[in-house]
């Protein structure tokens, strides 16, 4: 994807013209973030960061007029549990909570009033939720995560493997279908976790949160079965994470702020 292309939603290929006089009419943003983490010996280490960003730009394509305006995506996040792998880059969880914050921040005094903070790697979940509880603190703000939570259940209605958490065949599919250049898959493996505790399950409505170093769980990096993935599956579940993801996105672009408060309050 040639993010540099000029688009009229893409803040990083605005002008501060162009930007002041969006900002009018437009006052929600999205910053899609990631990881740079090893994905097994079969997919890049891109995947969460690429992926994000890919979702966020095809997502205010697919938005009504005027689009959410898409911020530069943040490539690193919270990986120590993938750091005996290589390849794997991590920041702190106060590194990147005081960079989403200050971020949150510096876009409320540009005039953005509903932040979506589109997250591609599930580990800077609690990080993000702390940054963005601190936004809405201290700014006012809306502010959310979402994490998967829009489309989730409907791609665990279309795979075989239980617990596909990360480079399994959900990934393995997904990055088949937009870079299948970068999938090899005479190198994909079947380590799908064999969790007997349905509370520490990872995919259970019931499981708790528990956080465990992958080397422990697995030794190719997969916890999943990317064999299972193809081109097709991916296509399939791109159309739904971005169907999804607009019908989201739509209903927070088009409520004021003041309503979106009373909703939830
Ligand atoms: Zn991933």
């Amino acid at each position: 994807m040639k993010n540099n292309q000029k688009r009229n939603f893409l803040w990083e290929t605005m002008t501060w013209p162009e930007i002041e006089e969006r900002l009018n009419f437009m006052d929600t943003a999205i910053l899609p973030l990631g990881a740079i983490e090893q994905h097994g010996p079969h997919l890049p280490v891109d995947v969460d960061y690429f992926d994000a960003y890919y979702m966020a730009i095809k997502v205010a394509e697919a938005c009504s007029n005027p689009k959410p305006f898409v911020l530069p995506a943040i490539p690193y996040g919270v990986s120590y549990h993938h750091s005996e792998f290589k390849g794997t880059i991590s920041v702190t969880n106060n590194a990147l909570s005081a960079l989403i914050y200050d971020i949150g921040m510096s876009l409320a005094h540009n005039g953005i009033k509903k932040l979506i903070l589109m997250n591609g790697h599930g580990d800077n979940k609690p990080t993000l939720t702390y940054a963005a509880q601190m936004i809405n603190r201290d700014a006012r703000i809306f502010v959310c995560v979402e994490t998967g939570e829009t489309s989730d259940i409907d791609l665990y209605d279309l795979i075989d493997t239980h617990n596909d958490i990360h480079a399994g065949e959900i990934e393995t599919s997904t990055t088949l279908a937009i870079r299948p250049e970068l999938v090899d898959m005479s190198k994909a493996v079947d380590e799908t976790l064999n969790l007997d505790n349905q509370y520490l399950d990872f995919t259970s409505d019931r499981g708790v949160s528990w956080y465990a170093h992958t080397q422990r769980l697995s030794s190719s990096g997969v916890m999943g079965n990317a064999q299972k993935g193809t081109e097709e599956k991916g296509k399939v579940m791109w159309r739904i994470m971005i169907e999804k993801m607009v019908e989201f996105v739509e209903s927070i672009k088009s409520t004021p702020l003041a309503q979106l408060y009373q909703n939830r309050y």
